[in-house]
């Protein structure tokens, strides 16, 4: 039923962990490039994270927010190795005072478990390469990714996943979201390093194709909405049905929240591309 599998990417390497064999939304990859760790994996995985984490030396763990799948074995790792993580100051608050996750979140990945994060230095380098953090709120209010400009590598968090999105968690929010895609769009890369999907490549394009996804549907959305018709009609409409994860979730992650969070995109800050 676990997932648990490596692979290397030129000098990146990678571990996938994952208790259920679900797909990409039930397992998580935690990186290692060069002197880095990047993110931790989930704490129900840390048997086999512990492994990764001691077969090489590194001096710096690099979080992109406080989500459990991220951030949860930062304080394990923090005590067998002494590196402390370093993480944005709002992910490290949130690390200091602990958090509650839903009951399905704690079954796919565990508990949160606190940590003793340091804030990000000014300069941030992975194995003396420059890092560009990019504030990349709308998912978590918190959340980061790492651009490292002379390669082209974006570690894009939990920004990218896929190109589409059919569900929302009820604490997500797609105009910042959009944002957030729009700024990193602004910068140069090729190759995004999504956590959940792996590596890919083309990375911009297909940022660039979940940007436009999320803007035709808010489209799509909010004209339904201007004729008259309710959110669950609109919902059914133009995502189909609620899925299982809906229901066991209560509503927490569901394609209602998507439609709602499509509702509230302005127009008039958003123009469609042409
Ligand atoms: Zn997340």
């Amino acid at each position: 039923m676990s997932v648990l599998d490596s692979f290397r990417y030129h000098d990146l390497d990678a571990l996938r962990v994952g208790r259920f064999d679900f797909g990409i939304n039930t397992s998580f990859i935690v990186y290692r490039l060069r002197d880095t760790i990047v993110d931790t994996g989930p704490s129900n995985q840390w048997q086999y994270v512990k492994p990764f984490i001691e077969s090489r030396p590194f001096s710096q763990l690099l979080l992109t927010h406080h989500h459990e799948d991220h951030s949860g074995n930062a304080g394990a790792i923090h005590r067998l190795t002494g590196v402390q993580p370093i993480a944005p100051a709002k992910t490290v608050e949130i690390l200091a005072r602990g958090f509650r996750i839903p009951p399905m979140q704690k079954i796919i990945w565990g508990s949160a478990g606190k940590a003793d994060a340091a804030v990000l230095p000014d300069n941030v380098r992975i194995g003396g390469e420059a890092v560009t953090p990019i504030f990349t709120p709308g998912h978590a209010k918190d959340m980061t990714c790492y651009l490292l400009p002379e390669r082209g590598w974006l570690f894009s968090a939990d920004l990218y996943i896929a190109n589409y999105l059919k569900l929302l968690r009820s604490d997500e929010h797609i105009p910042t979201l959009l944002d957030s895609i729009r700024t990193v769009l602004g910068h140069d890369f090729d190759v995004i390093l999504c956590p959940h999907r792996g590596v890919v490549e083309n990375g911009k394009q297909r940022l660039r194709e979940k940007y436009d996804y999320l803007l035709n549907l808010a489209a799509q959305a909010q004209e339904l909405a201007q004729q008259g018709m309710e959110l669950e009609v609109i919902t059914r409409r133009l995502l189909g049905k609620e899925n299982l994860m809906s229901i066991v979730s209560r509503y927490n992650f569901s394609k209602r929240n998507l439609i709602v969070s499509c509702l509230q995109v302005d127009f008039s800050r958003y123009p469609l591309r042409q």
